[in-house]
């Protein structure tokens, strides 16, 4: 059994970091362990109050076998002090909103984030008497500004979903530690095989285990990552009792995706590379903003802080409501579908009017002026699966074949 990762690459990490041959079988792949009670003795604490970091298992929402060998591996691939694994992202986003914020505090939020944090922040959070600012967080100085020395938390996701716009996690962390803040980086579209916010001074890191990281499309999960001290009081005192724990079924199959992530992260950048050259050269499409390309607005943020672009593109075409319909209707290999990072490539149409009004319902002229800068009227998310590159470039082509010519339109 391996004791220490550190010098060790990505993929050596992916396969055998949390696992260990079963002391009792010798079976070398991870026990699936479905159990929801653990035999005990009768001197065992009846609250999870009294739980200790060393005390064995008692009860699954507590903690479980299967469920910690995920987040080992996740913590080392992330090179964090801890994990603690959810239910779903949404889970794990709340747990830690819930945690670290009571009644009369202030937090700031990227005005662009996952569509629920939004709308948990529009509609959720300001009941509880929490304040939640929305800044455009990659301007740097906007962020600045909103960071006053009242605010407990900076929430940031980069790059961000849909519209792939980033944040600096080094000014963010500067910016949050100096108003005496947190700082947590929703970092589901990088994953740890491209960004590792912990290094850049961020203080949580949140993903959805959904997207790349399970990278099947057949389990919702989440997770935190960040330092003991944080992480086992949030454990002990609010994921415990909020009770969104992932099913060990789940933490299995997210363990065998999560083996191979840093190989499939590979892949997946390397096909959107192809199929954003592509999208850039068709006549249809007026805008793709894909990290990895030089005519990307932040691409040298993007070389300072991704070390894999990863497999998001977005991109407009001259009437996007009218593409949407052709896509759902002719793409073969593509789903036509929501979600992200599964080995299977998807496409989504997010029409601005409709996410503006229901998700971000930005304050500010000049939020909504980045939010077109990107996205105009509406944008397409690709995330670009393992099939061959050459293969999902046809199924677009032919799709979009007919398309109104955008760039001599405009
Ligand atoms: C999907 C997603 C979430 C939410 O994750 P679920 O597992 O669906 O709850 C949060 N953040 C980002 C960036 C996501 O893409």
């Amino acid at each position: 059994m391996i004791q220490n990762f550190s010098r060790l690459g990505d993929q050596t990490r992916a396969v055998h970091a949390g696992e260990f041959p079963d002391p009792v079988t010798g079976a070398s792949s991870p026990n699936l362990v479905m159990s929801t009670t653990f035999a005990v003795g009768a001197d065992t604490t009846f609250s999870a109050e009294g739980l200790g970091g060393d005390d064995p298992f008692i009860y699954t929402r507590w903690g479980n076998p299967t469920i910690r060998q995920l987040e080992e591996k996740l913590a080392v691939l992330e090179e964090a002090e801890t994990a603690v694994a959810f239910a779903s992202g949404m889970s794990a986003a709340t747990a830690l909103l819930l945690h670290t914020l009571k009644a009369g505090d202030q937090a700031v939020l990227s005005d662009v984030t996952y569509a629920a944090v939004a709308e948990a922040a529009n509609e959720l959070f300001p009941g509880l008497g929490i304040g939640i600012v929305k800044v455009d967080t990659s301007d740097t100085e906007a962020l600045a500004a909103a960071v006053n020395p009242g605010v407990k938390l900076v929430y940031i996701e980069t790059p961000c979903n849909p519209l792939l716009r980033l944040t600096d996690i080094r000014a963010a962390a500067d910016i949050a530690h100096r108003a005496g803040a947190r700082l947590a980086v929703d970092s589901t579209f990088a994953t740890p095989i491209a960004t590792r916010p912990l290094e850049l001074g961020a203080d949580f890191v949140v993903h959805s285990l959904t997207k790349y990281i399970g990278g099947h499309g057949d389990a919702l999960g989440g997770v935190l990552l960040g330092r003991n001290e944080d992480l086992a009081p949030l454990r002990k005192k609010t994921s415990i009792r909020l009770g969104g724990t992932l099913s060990p079924f789940n933490a299995w199959l997210i363990m065998r995706g999560l083996a191979t992530l840093p190989l499939r992260m590979k892949a997946h950048e390397q096909s959107a590379l192809k199929t954003a050259r592509w999208l850039e050269t068709n006549p249809g499409v007026t805008k793709v903003i894909y990290p990895g390309l030089p005519s990307y607005p932040q691409h040298d943020l993007a070389k300072r802080q991704m070390k894999n672009f990863s497999g998001m593109i977005s991109f407009q075409t001259a009437d996007g409501k009218e593409t949407a319909r052709r896509l759902a209707e002719k793409l073969r290999i593509i789903h036509y579908a929501v979600s992200l990072g599964h080995h299977r490539s998807l496409v989504f149409y997010l029409h601005s009017e409709e996410l503006l009004a229901t998700s971000f319902k930005f304050t500010s002229q000049k939020q909504l002026d980045s939010w077109k800068a990107f996205a105009g009227d509406g944008i397409f998310r690709l995330s670009v699966g393992l099939e061959d590159a050459d293969d999902i470039i046809a199924d677009l082509e032919q799709a979009l074949k007919g398309e109104k010519n955008g760039k001599t339109k405009n």
